[in-house]
Formats: structure tokens, sequence, C-alpha cells
């Protein structure tokens, strides 16, 4: 036997990445390529493999801790005479950016899929339904790759479990959740309209009512889909779809409002298919089943407001439903192993937003483990545990709801893959190349089950780069069939108040990566529009290339925004990255006046030294 280092193998563009789960113990029997620790950037998540089988003797590496190619993960022992060295690559879960001319905003690293872990099965069994292409999935990823491939021209069926088309995103997700967020942020707004003379009195809330226009909200959007499914002539099965070989999936009808199975079955043979099964919410082992420990979609169903409200994970997710909460009259407590909230975001962003909702939380444990909770007449009780070492926790706290909101798990694990031979990591993720194809020649996968980011806009882009591949292969088209996910960026947005937003390379990854940048900031203290709005707490970033290549012209490489409609306005910050914009383009884009937007033009300004609507910079 011989004792060797695990390290971490080529991870990249990334200089370091945080480790989000570790998945061995020591003293496990691993096999060689077994997945030891998830990490994550703002951009991906990723499993480090293991290059050899073996026992794991220690760990290197706990949770919240930084690694980098090389890093010591754990140390193996191994059979005499294998221990030569073979790093295996990075399972990256998300399709890259490819080599764009200025240096590129960081991306995940490009991966073949991986080889097929088992043979797909063979079905002998006849078909009920032929279609060309076959979508698992009803969410944005999968409508919107059923429409797309419909709009070319081919036949398509799409299988979803539920009741409406929409999945996540339409039904508890995005939309449900801005429903309620825009009427948080109006209440707070017009609470702030007592200093400038228009006092409303204290606001009544009518539950029932708000969570009828929440549901009222959905229902449009859901019915929209389903109409548009039927002028597209896209057949819609209801069911719970499962692989039965690499070119049938079986459906077990369901009805009602769950997933209830009714007992008929039909089977749908494919040309070509797309996973589209999306992902669902952490939930934490110990976590006691009560009804007043949810998940989003058990807050949003927005049964009562609690006194003392736990939100459980300090990401954008948690943060929106807390914003929610909070306005409608609950105390918040946060808490985070990590050492700031919303991860990924620039920390002077945050800070902004920080500043602003302070009064909404007793208690942000920063640093800090949930390590056991249990229900109790008079509430959830929860312990804590320090993730870091001086750090000190509070005493067990009572809380009247919990929200889980501890992140997504892929849904790879549950459609039967391995009958189409379809390779799913041990998280359950599915890897797939730019074209969004899977080991499997002719079955794609998009959206949340492919990787980070797990987020709507991703899910639809991706969703026309397979149904046009598709296209392109069976009609022959060779300018559909080289089409490829290439985005250089992705943004994200927190839909809190302020909103926060970003795009690209943030200004802690030009740090850490060693990448000189220029900044443009234009405080929104004089802009114009956010005085008028009274809120001039934001702040618009942009960071342009700096390095000597560049000669003073660098082109935008990322920005962040902070402050009310950040969200709205960022989408201009990621076409100028997209076009390889510079500070000139950016700012002698005549921007109209008094727009927030127009922060854009000056925060580039102030990066060219041509803004007069701050005070003299310093040459
Ligand atoms: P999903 O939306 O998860 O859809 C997958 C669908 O597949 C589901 O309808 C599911 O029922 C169906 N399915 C799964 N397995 C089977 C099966 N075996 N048979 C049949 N059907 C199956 N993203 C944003 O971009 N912006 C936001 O503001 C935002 N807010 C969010 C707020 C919350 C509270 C949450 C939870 C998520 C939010 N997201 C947001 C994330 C967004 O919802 C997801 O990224 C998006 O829905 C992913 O789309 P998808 O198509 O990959 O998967």
């Amino acid at each position: 036997m011989a004792i060797i280092d695990i390290k971490v193998p080529d991870i990249g563009d990334f200089a370091e990445v945080g480790v989000i789960e570790v998945l061995v113990q020591p003293g496990d029997t691993i096999r060689a390529e077994q997945s030891l620790v998830t990490v994550e950037s703002d951009k991906a998540s990723m499993e480090i493999p293991s290059s050899h089988a073996g026992v794991v003797k220690e760990l290197k590496v706990k949770l919240g801790d930084k690694v980098a190619e090389g890093s010591v993960l754990l140390t193996l022992e191994v059979a005499q005479g294998a221990a030569a060295p073979a790093a295996a690559p990075a399972a990256a879960s998300t399709p890259s950016a490819p080599p764009s001319e200025s240096k590129p905003a960081p991306a995940p690293a490009v991966q073949a899929p991986a080889a097929p872990k088992t043979e797909a099965a063979s079905f002998g069994g006849s078909a009920d339904v032929e279609c060309d292409v076959l979508v698992l999935g009803g969410g944005p990823g999968g409508y919107s790759a059923a429409f797309r491939a419909a709009d070319l021209g081919l036949n398509v069926v799409l299988v979803e479990r539920y009741a409406t088309l929409g999945g996540v995103c339409l039904n508890v997700g995005c939309i449900p959740s801005k429903a309620l967020l825009h009427v948080a942020a109006v209440m707070d707004e017009v609470s702030h309209l007592k200093s400038a003379g228009i006092d409303f009195g204290a606001p009544q809330v009518h539950i029932d009512t708000l969570r009828g226009h929440k549901e009222k909200v959905i229902g449009k959007l859901t019915g929209g889909l389903a109409q548009m499914a039927k002028m597209r002539k896209v057949t819609v099965l209801r069911g719970y779809g499962h692989f039965v070989g690499a070119n049938h999936l079986e459906v077990e009808e369901t009805t009602g409002t769950s997933q209830d199975k009714t007992g008929a079955k039909k089977v749908v043979a494919f040309k070509r298919a797309i996973i589209a099964a999306g992902s669902q919410a952490v939930r934490l082992p110990f976590m006691p089943d009560d009804p007043r420990v949810v998940d989003s979609t058990g807050a949003l169903a927005l049964q009562g407001v609690p006194k003392r409200m736990l939100i459980l994970g300090g990401g954008i997710i948690g943060l929106e439903m807390g914003t929610v909460y909070s306005t409608l009259g609950a105390r918040l407590d946060v808490v985070e192993m990590m050492d700031g909230l919303m991860q990924g975001a620039d920390r002077d962003l945050v800070k902004v937003w920080q500043k602003m909702n302070q009064h909404r939380f007793d208690n942000v444990m920063l640093n800090t483990k949930t390590v056991a909770a249990e229900a109790t007449p008079e509430g959830i009780k929860v312990s804590f545990a320090p993730a870091k070492d001086g750090v000190t926790v509070p005493e067990p706290q009572v809380y009247d709801l919990v929200l889980q909101a501890v992140g997504r798990t892929p849904n790879g694990k549950k459609i039967a893959a391995e009958k189409a031979g379809v390779a799913v990591t041990d998280r359950g993720f599915i890897n797939v190349d730019i074209q969004m194809r899977t080991n499997v020649p002719h079955i794609f996968a998009i959206g949340d089950i492919v990787g980070q980011p797990m987020l709507a806009h991703k899910a639809v882009h991706e969703a026309h780069v397979a149904a046009e591949v598709i296209a392109g292969e069976l009609q022959g088209n060779k300018e559909l069939a080289s089409a490829a996910f290439n985005a250089r960026v992705i943004p994200s947005v927190a839909y809190t108040d302020p909103e926060v937003a970003w795009v690209g390379l943030t200004e802690d990854q030009a740090k850490a990566q060693g990448i000189k940048v220029k900044k443009g900031l234009f405080p929104w203290a004089a802009s114009g529009r956010a005085i008028a709005n009274g809120r001039d707490e934001g702040f618009t970033k942009l960071l342009f290339d700096d390095s000597p290549e560049a000669h003073g012209h660098g082109r935008i490489l990322g920005g962040g925004i902070v402050g009310t409609h950040a969200g709205d306005m960022i989408g201009e910050i990621a076409l100028a990255i997209e076009m390889g914009a510079d500070a000139v383009d950016i700012g002698k884009t005549i921007h109209p006046h008094p727009t927030l937007g127009e922060s854009i033009g000056m925060a580039a300004e102030i990066a060219h030294g041509s803004c007069t609507d701050v005070p003299p910079q310093r040459r």
C-alpha cells in the first residue's frame, strides 16, 4: 500500500474556488473518478473527481476553504504500483464561452461529456407516439426548446408531470417571487412617502387576497404557455417520464394538482431527446418534517406571516423571500456558512444592500452552520455551530417559520437516464458539450440539470441551441447544426430592495486572478433621477481591461449595479460585453436624461475621464 496526495486538477480559468460540499469521509473506499468535493465559483459548480481508487486517509479541506489547481484535497491509501499521477479533469457542469479576443470574463472550462457509465437498455416494446424531438420537462428550458423546435418545423412531444407548463420559474420561482417582491417594494416605497408629505397610514395586509393575486399572475402566464403550445402543434403529454431505452421514454400519466399517477402509461419513440427536468430545493437531513419548515415553494405558498423567521442560507432566493416576509411584518434571522451574504456579487455592492436592509434582521449569522433542529410546541428550535474558528454563535433559537434556502439539486437521477446510456454525475447533473449534447450523441440536456448558474435565462438560451442543432441535423441545415452556447457572460440579479445585479468579471475576481482593470464607478448620489426618486444609495460600476495589451482602450469585462431597477439595467452591460465595447463606445452612446440607465454611460465616462456630472477627477 502507498499513501498519495489527491490534488485539484486543472480547473480552467479559475484561480480560486470555494469548497461547498465534501462528498467523502476518512475511511471511505472510493473508486477512480468518484467525486470528492464540489467547488463553486459564481459561474459554475464542479465536482472534483479522484484520480485513483483507494481508501481516504485524511481530508485536507473543509467546507468554505478556497482551493486552486494543485491544492491537496485528501490523502489516499492506494495499492502499490497504482500511485502514478493521473489527474482527472474536473467535471464542469456548464458549457463555456469560447475564447474571446480581449481578456474574456471568466467562464467554466469546456468539457467533453463524460463517457457513458452504462450501456443503454434495449427496448423491445411498441410506441404509442412517435416524434422527431422529445422534450422532458416543461420549464423555461423545456418549453423554449419545444417551441423553438416546432417553429423550425419539427414534430415535438413535450412531457410534463404537473398540470401547467412553466416549471419552477413560472409556478414556484421567478414569477411568483417577483409578484410578491413587487408588492413588498411598493409597500416600502409608500412608507417612505411620509417624509415627502404623503401619509397613507399603516398598511392592512389581506394575506388571502395577496395569495390570490400571486396565483392570478401565475395563471396568466402558464395559461399563455398552454395556448402557445397549441398554436405550435406541440403535443403536451401530462405525466412522469423516464427513459426505457436510447430512443424511448415511458410516460406514467399524472393527474390533479400534484403528481398523482392514474396508472395509464404511454411510450414515446423519439429521434432526438432534450432533457430539461430541472432541479429541486435541497432539504437538510436533520430538519423535522413540520409545516413550519419550508423550502422556497412552501414560502411562496404564503400561509401566513410568522413573527420570527429564520432564513437558512444567505443566497439570493432566501434573501428575496426574506424581503417579502419582512415587509409583511416578520422579524428575520439569517444563517450563512460562508463569510458574507449574496456570494458571487462584489462586496461593495452587497454592502449597500446590507446597510439599507439591516433593520429587517435581528441576527445575521455568518461563518455559521445550522447543526440541529427540533419541532417544539413553541416553534422550531434551531441550534448553530461555528463554521470557522473564532466565530461566536447564539444559543439555540426558536422560530415560527424556517425557510431552507441552501441550494438546489438537479433531477438527473430521477429519470432513469442510464437506460438511455446518459451519464449522470454523483450529484445528479448531466454534463454536456457546447452544443448541449450529452455523452449520447442524439440526446441533449439543458437548464438547471446541466449546472450552474441555475437561472431561467440560461436555460432558455441553452434550449434554443439544442433545438437548433437538432433541426439542423435532421434537416441537413449546416448553419443551424453548428449552433453553440457561446455566451460570454450570464447576468445575475438579486431582486431585493435595492436590487443587486452583476455580470461578467467582478472586482473580487479581477483581484484574485491578477487581472488589471480600470474601474468607472458612478455614485447615484450624483444622479438626478435617483435623487428625484428618493433612492440615491446605489452606484453603477464598470470594469475595463487595463492590461498593457489594451493600450488604454480596454474592452469592458464586467459590471455591477446596486440600486432600484438594477436588474432591468444590467442587460445593457451584458450587451456591451458581448459586443466588446470600450469606455468610449458606452460613454458616447446617448442615454436619455434623467434616467437611472444613464448611470451606465456616466460610469463609462468616469473610466474614460470625461464625466462632468461628478467633481473633477484627479489625473
Ligand atoms: P425547471 O423550471 O425546474 O423545470 C423542469 C420541469 O421538468 C418541471 O416542470 C418538472 O415538473 C419537470 N419534470 C422533472 N422531471 C420530470 C419527469 N420525470 N417527468 C415529467 N416532468 C418532469 N431564475 C431566474 O433566472 N430569475 C429569477 O428571478 C429566479 N427566481 C427564482 C426564485 C425561486 C424561489 C426559485 C426556486 C428559482 C428561481 N430561479 C430564477 C431559477 C429558475 O426558476 C430556474 O433556473 C429555472 O426554472 C430552470 O428551468 P429548467 O427548465 O431547467 O427547469
